[in-house]
């Protein structure tokens, strides 16, 4: 059953994109009729003032011009949020085999170097000994545990994962969740990179949408802005005339402050999470959230993981692609593992890190808002974080994966070191260029 807040929501998500309209609407009467034509342009003879065309119709055409940009960006913003709006496809749920298979009639696993932890906050339906690796096994009924989407993780050099290396999980949605995405359970599916559920626009804000949501909050504050002007000046204006105000310009004062007011307060907290590179979620637990992240082994670093190796790294890995289950002990000594292994570092972040933080708020701006000033003020061409073309990781890393991967060893060795900077300019070029190539 639908929690109360959840029904709250949705309700009120219904009712205020056309409260929204009437707003529109009557504050284009006013500004229109009371201001422009029965004060400005043909002042009623209560008002002992003569016409002043100009400013009427400069007042109007300013007016306007605001409210078509947003309702241009409002409705830039709504049809992403309904067309395009970065839900992840539901899988079906375990098969009664997968979920009648007890944990007892799995292999004992073997006692290895790196023991594994489990994450206690995303319960899988999957039980495997990952670590295992690929000394795992398939017999005739195996499930292989790739059918669930990892291969969209594992050929990454760097996911999101849990403790135990594999990627988080929704139970609810029966599938992985790609780096930064939330079941958002108004709708009751995994949103890319959720935002926040908005009853303003009655959807989900997610990474197809934030650029336009900025765009849209900003274009209503500087509208508000206006429309407090003129009403404020002239209802000073009319009061100082004839001793009263105009009904309809207080109302106009009142709305455009509350607005206004709300509208400054969701630009400033949106664009700074922009600059933080963090969702509305993300930024609930900043300063105390830990990442765990499977960071991609280099193939010259494989023959060191074997743990008799002096060499052999401190941290836990993952290999890639995981073994089918169920598996019996002999099908698990005639298991032979895939030709092309994946093996990933298992590493965390500091409280407080975000693997995401670009290292300079105008980079964390630009993926949201765009590499143009053009991309920053129209609402064209959809955030360069939502751009899937390159396949290095879900989204761009920043400084916080460099210093793990310095740290584990996993950086090319110190005469390369030029070359990787160069190469780490080289994808961030690439990234850009391909942005630019999707949206032409
Ligand atoms: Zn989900």
């Amino acid at each position: 059953m639908a929690r109360p807040d959840r029904r709250v929501n949705l309700a009120v998500a219904r009712t205020i994109p056309p409260f929204l309209l009437c707003v529109c609407v009557y504050a284009s009467y006013i500004v229109t009729k009371p201001l422009c034509i029965d004060y400005l342009i043909r002042p009623l003879p209560k008002y002992s003032r003569g016409s002043r065309v100009g400013a009427g119709i400069a007042i109007l055409v300013i007016f306007y011009i605001l409210i078509v940009v947003v309702i241009i960006t409002y409705l830039r913003l709504l049809y992403n949020i309904t067309r395009n709006p970065g839900f992840l496809p539901r899988s079906s749920p375990p098969t009664k085999e997968e979920q009648e298979t007890e944990p007892s009639e799995r292999p004992q696993r073997r006692k290895r170097k790196h023991r594994r932890t489990r994450t206690a906050e995303k319960p899988d339906k999957t039980d495997i000994d990952i670590e295992r690796g690929a000394d795992g096994n398939a017999d005739g009924g195996a499930i292989p545990l790739d059918i669930t989407g990892l291969e969209s993780f594992y050929t990454k050099d760097v996911f999101v994962c849990q403790e135990d290396g594999r990627p988080l999980y929704c139970s609810t949605c029966c599938r992985y969740k790609p780096d930064r995405a939330h079941h958002c359970r108004e709708v009751d599916r995994c949103v890319l990179k959720m935002d926040h559920f908005c009853p303003w626009v009655g959807g989900v804000v997610s990474e197809t949408s934030f650029k336009f949501f900025i765009q849209f909050v900003f274009y209503t504050l500087i509208f508000c802005v206006f429309s407090l002007i003129i009403c404020a000046t002239f209802t000073a204006e009319i009061i100082q005339d004839t001793g009263g105000a105009n009904v309809h310009l207080a109302i106009g004062i009142g709305l455009s402050s509350l607005f206004g007011l709300f509208s400054f307060g969701m630009t400033i907290s949106s664009l700074q999470l922009a600059m933080w590179n963090l969702s509305t979620i993300e930024n609930l637990n900043r300063r105390s959230a830990v990442w765990t992240l499977a960071i991609r082994v280099p193939d010259r670093m494989l023959a060191r993981l074997n743990p008799e190796s002096r060499w052999a790294p401190t941290f836990r890995t993952i290999t890639y692609p995981l073994p089918p289950v169920p598996l019996s002990p002999e099908a698990a000594r005639d298991y032979q593992p895939p030709e092309k292994q994946h093996v990933f570092a298992i590493l965390q972040t500091l409280p407080g890190e975000n693997p995401f933080d670009l290292g300079s708020p105008f980079k964390n701006l630009q993926q949201v808002l765009g590499y143009s000033i053009i991309d920053w003020f129209l609402p064209l061409k959809q955030s360069p974080c939502a751009d899937r073309t390159t396949g290095d990781s879900f989204y761009e890393l920043g400084p916080v994966v460099s210093r793990l991967k310095k740290e584990a060893g996993l950086n090319p060795p110190p005469e390369s070191q030029p070359t990787t900077q160069n190469d780490t300019e080289r994808k961030h070029k690439r990234r850009r260029s391909s942005h630019r190539q999707s949206h032409e």
